[in-house]
């Protein structure tokens, strides 16, 4: 199966893209051909005002992709930008997307509404779901992996990919939704840096004690000897993310539901797990901030291999809406 996905680059990464980024790997190493990308296009479509640091946080993205176990023999690694027939995918396929369907795109308004600081009444912002379908139908992703609330974005590709088809005959699969399971912000709800309720993946354990141990737990447990929900408590579902083993997971259920164990131990169980998930990641990632050409290197060779493909797709599109080749 082939399948694509990308990220942003806002920043440092935090531990909800950590969940996403695992779902990658399993399915880079489930045997899929696999393309990820940085999507510093889709950056400029809420941020084109502040560029100042783009280049820095694009290779940033791609130094935390590979820390966290993206491998460049598997995957191909790559930047939008460096790959202009995106850019041509886009535009060919903004003739055929009627106005009035990007406008009903709910994240449009929503994102108009939350953003209203910022001027992104833009042609660029209303059209960033045409250039997500094709980054998406550039590569003949059998499967996208997004969470629930970008699943309507992918239900556009899908869309976008019939009328194309149906208009020039059949050149695009239409994707399917792999949908990313999603962990919580530390106060329970959406993950978000402008809440305040992320961990970054690079940071180190005081700052994640600082954080989890003041996390809120099962309103039930008032007191130690209260019985608890797991399933209520958003601590519980910290443990299912990081892995906490069986037997451990277990013993907690056991403990919490039975008040044998206080939320205090609950959770130093939790830091214990996230050190031993994330301190090879820091490793990796002070390895490839003192080896800043192994990161370009990946680079190169995901921009080269993602244009070949890239250049395949385009001669298909071309030729499919008889424009000249030469
Ligand atoms: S024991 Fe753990 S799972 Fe149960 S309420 Fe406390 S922190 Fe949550």
């Amino acid at each position: 199966m082939h399948v694509l996905s990308g990220m942003r680059p806002t920043g440092k990464l935090h531990i909800g893209h950590l969940i996403v980024l695992e779902n990658w790997i399993k399915l880079q190493n489930d045997g899929n051909k696999t393309f990820f990308f940085v999507a510093d296009w889709h950056m400029l479509t809420t941020g084109y005002e502040n560029v100042s640091n783009l280049s820095e946080l694009t290779t940033t993205l791609v130094r935390e992709y590979l820390a966290v176990g993206l491998d460049p023999k598997k995957s191909v690694i790559f930047v939008q930008s460096a790959i202009k027939e995106h850019a041509e995918l886009y535009l060919l396929l903004s003739m055929i997307v009627p106005l009035g369907r990007l406008e009903r795109v709910p994240t449009y308004k929503e994102q108009l509404r939350e953003l209203k600081g910022r001027n992104i009444s833009t042609l660029g912002f209303l059209g960033y779901p045409v250039l997500q379908a094709a980054d998406i139908l550039m590569y003949n992703a059998d499967g996208v992996p997004v969470s629930e609330d970008q699943a309507f974005h992918l239900e556009l590709t899908r869309e976008i990919a019939r009328r194309f088809n149906s208009l020039y005959g059949q050149i695009f699969k239409e994707p399917k939704t792999l949908l990313t399971p999603k962990l919580l912000g530390t106060d329970g709800r959406k993950m978000s840096k402008s809440y305040g309720n992320t961990i970054n993946i690079d940071t180190n354990m005081k700052e994640i004690e600082k954080t989890v141990m003041p996390m809120k737990t099962d309103p039930a447990r008032k007191r130690r000897t209260d019985p608890g929900t797991p399933e209520k408590c958003n601590v519980w579902n910290y443990h299912l993310a990081f892995e906490t083993p069986k037997e451990k997971l277990d013993e907690i259920h056991y403990g919490c539901t039975h008040a044998t164990i206080g939320c205090v131990d609950c959770k130093r169980v939790l830091l214990g797990n996230m050190k031993k998930r994330l301190e090879p990641i820091w490793e990796r990632i002070e390895y490839f901030k003192t080896h800043p050409k192994d990161v370009e290197d990946v680079i190169l060779e995901g921009n080269k291999r993602a244009r070949n493909t890239a250049q395949e797709t385009m001669k298909k599109v071309k030729s499919a809406m008889n424009l000249v080749q030469y």
